[in-house]
């Protein structure tokens, strides 16, 4: 990092001269992305692009566009950014229309310079929907390949239940999750709203998912306290924990995540957002640090909030003051946090390697 000492310049000023190299260092490192919700992700252009034969949407879209942009991406609160959510959804109308914002997706990775994803697809609200979980994973699959084909992005699937639904529900997920385990869904998560659908309703799902040979992951302490940690840790079996933004109120649930070495997918635009911190400063991401936590980055709904992985990674190195092998060390966090095999992370941390020594 260029060091500019005795300048008399203000902060602004040496943030303004520190920043393109800030930012270029973190671009130029290889990134993977561990949560990030497939309609979460769908840019206005992509909304565009997807209505433009629909008029009756157009309109709708082009409102929740400005609005967005006139409100910088705040929701007011978390059941506000669900209905959000749940609306965007609806304008997937059909497998063609997953597949285009795949596609449009993967394009943004690689713009970012992210070399592997973990996408969540809320196969629940496709079953919400009624539409075919098969014919949108055909879809979106395809896309994907064609995608990783040209760009070198490499991407696997979490299927993500909606908690509120309940267990029954989840199951269905499950169930379409086990049947493409071996075609790249990796994992099977939960989301969606804690206090209606507390984490240990879902304690026999999990059993069967992990029965399955799926890796398990959880949304956990995101709007609830941290008992819903210790839940998806203990009886859920959680490997990494969505959030996890209310961990640091029990001393003990730290203990337990710390001891397991259970990776945190922070995400602090999205915390923001959605209302539950007033600032990006306020994320406890640099005391999640200091406990010894393992801590990844990650952009959740990017789309949604105005944000990006790189985004997110140069607002916490600056909110923070995170040095570059701390980002470096962050980065390598998300790699072994990957449900990937061994040679794979070995591979990306290699290049994470090769390239941070590069640019420092
Ligand atoms: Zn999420």
């Amino acid at each position: 990092m260029r060091k500019v000492r005795n300048s008399g310049l203000g902060t602004e000023e040496l943030k303004a001269l520190e920043s393109p190299s800030l930012d270029a260092f973190i671009a130029r490192l290889p990134k993977v992305e561990l949560h990030l919700h497939l309609e979460g992700s769908i840019r206005p252009a992509t909304l565009r692009e997807l209505t433009q034969n629909k008029s009756w949407l157009w309109q709708k879209v082009e409102d929740w566009v400005s609005e967005r942009e006139r409100d910088s991406y705040a929701y007011g609160n978390f059941q506000k950014f669900l209905a959000a959510f749940a609306l965007v959804t609806l304008m997937l109308e059909a497998p063609e229309d997953y597949a285009l914002v795949t596609t449009r997706l993967v394009e943004w990775l690689a713009e970012q310079n992210v070399k592997y994803a973990e996408i969540t697809l809320s196969a629940g609200v496709i079953l919400w929907k009624k539409q075919s979980v098969e014919a949108v994973f055909e879809a979106i699959s395809a896309a994907a390949s064609e995608s990783e084909r040209r760009l070198g992005v490499r991407v696997q699937w979490i299927f993500d239940a909606v908690r509120q639904f309940g267990a029954d529900h989840a199951r269905q997920v499950l169930d379409w999750a086990g049947r493409f385990r071996s075609r790249g869904v990796v994992a099977f998560g939960i989301g969606g709203d804690e206090a209606r659908g507390p984490a240990e309703l879902f304690t026999d799902v999990y059993r069967q998912a992990r029965d399955l040979g799926l890796h398990v992951t959880a949304h956990a302490g995101e709007t609830v306290g941290p008992e819903s940690i210790r839940v998806a840790v203990e009886l859920l079996g959680a490997e990494r924990i969505g959030h996890g933004l209310t961990l640091l109120g029990d001393p003990s649930v730290v203990a337990l995540v710390r001891e397991r070495r259970i990776p945190l997918e922070v995400c602090p635009t999205s915390n923001v957002a959605t209302g539950l911190l007033e600032r990006f400063e306020d994320h406890p991401l640099p005391r999640f640090l200091k406990s010894g936590l393992v801590v990844t980055l990650n952009s959740d709904d990017p789309a949604m909030f105005g944000t990006s992985l790189n985004e997110e990674v140069g607002k916490a190195a600056r909110s923070f003051a995170l040095s570059r092998p701390q980002i470096v060390e962050i980065g390598e966090n998300s790699i072994r946090a990957a449900f990937l095999a061994e040679d794979e992370q070995a591979r990306l941390l290699r290049e994470l390697h090769a390239q941070a020594g590069a640019s420092s």
